[in-house]
């Protein structure tokens, strides 16, 4: 594997939530805590960027149109030309102290999004899905902080993260119904290698996961829970990947300041960048919303 590239020196505070156009060629990706949403085009090598109002946790393409943003007041839609944003649904406005964090859609093109506190800590978030009739529902509670989602390249075991238990937790998904049951772990990250935050899967089912404080993305087998190998990136809080580019081969993976000393970031001067690398194995497409 070649070596991680940084493609946009951007000094993000808290650079997350990549997903990848296919139609457009473009990336998809927020600033969570400096409100930004991002549109980076490769080919242009051009950052565009749209001031929000309110925390972004996630943001996806939406089939028919713009996009679909996870905000710290639950679910809008977002006209990229007006930049009107317009509010679905807030599952969450009883609890002003959380907001949402990483999301993404399944193949059947529902929205899953969680929430987390502002101020970290706590299991007081929970995980949502936006299904394809607008409405929400809570999956699960107890959860602390949000964040990875993937589904199988066969589309029956959905993947997900809660950062602070350092597991990548398996259910059984059922594509028709959005029901997941059966949740068993599938991966622990050890110890000393900062925690799982984002994640995405590839065309061959393993997991690439994005460590928060561990300077890199790992691959693993999330059937054997088999380590498969790991990425360096110049940066300690890596926060999440996906899959880009014409051949869907190009890992984009992105990274954060927050939280980081003077000193670190002198070291990773870097950190919050967007980072590029390509891989010997294609992707699996990012999901738009359906609604
Ligand atoms: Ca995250």
């Amino acid at each position: 594997m070649q070596n991680a590239e940084l493609i946009l020196n951007h000094e993000s505070l808290l650079g997350e939530g990549p997903s990848w156009d296919e139609a457009a060629q473009r990336l998809y990706w927020v600033n969570i805590m400096e409100k930004k949403l991002h549109i980076y085009d490769p080919v242009k090598q051009a950052n565009d960027t749209f001031q929000l109002d309110q925390y972004v946790g996630a943001a996806v393409k939406r089939s028919t149109g713009g996009l679909v943003l996870a905000l710290q007041h639950g679910f809008h839609t977002f006209d990229l030309n007006t930049e009107q944003l317009t509010p679905i649904e807030d599952p969450e406005s009883h609890l002003p102290n959380n907001r949402f964090n990483d999301g993404k859609c399944d193949p059947a093109g529902r929205f899953w999004a969680g929430t987390m506190a502002i101020e970290g800590g706590g299991n007081v978030g929970a995980l949502y899905c936006l299904d394809t009739d607008l409405s929400v529902r809570k999956a699960f509670g107890g959860v602390g902080c949000s964040n990875g989602l993937a589904w199988s390249p066969d589309h029956k075991t959905m993947y997900y993260i809660d950062t602070p238990t350092r597991q990548v937790a398996a259910f059984d998904y059922n594509i028709e119904s959005g029901e997941i049951q059966n949740k068993r772990i599938a991966i622990t990250i050890p110890e000393g290698e900062g925690g799982p935050d984002g994640m995405t899967i590839d065309a061959e089912g393993n997991l690439w996961i994005a460590h928060w404080g561990g300077y890199k993305v790992s691959k693993w087998d999330p059937v054997s829970g088999k380590h498969l190998a790991d990425i360096p990136i110049p940066a300690k809080q890596v926060t999440s990947c996906v899959f880009g580019g014409e051949n869907l081969d190009e890992l984009y993976i992105t990274t954060a300041r927050i939280g980081l000393e003077e000193q670190e970031l002198q070291k990773h001067p870097h950190s919050g960048g967007l980072f590029r690398v390509k891989t010997e194995v294609k992707g699996m497409a990012t999901y738009e919303f359906l609604g």
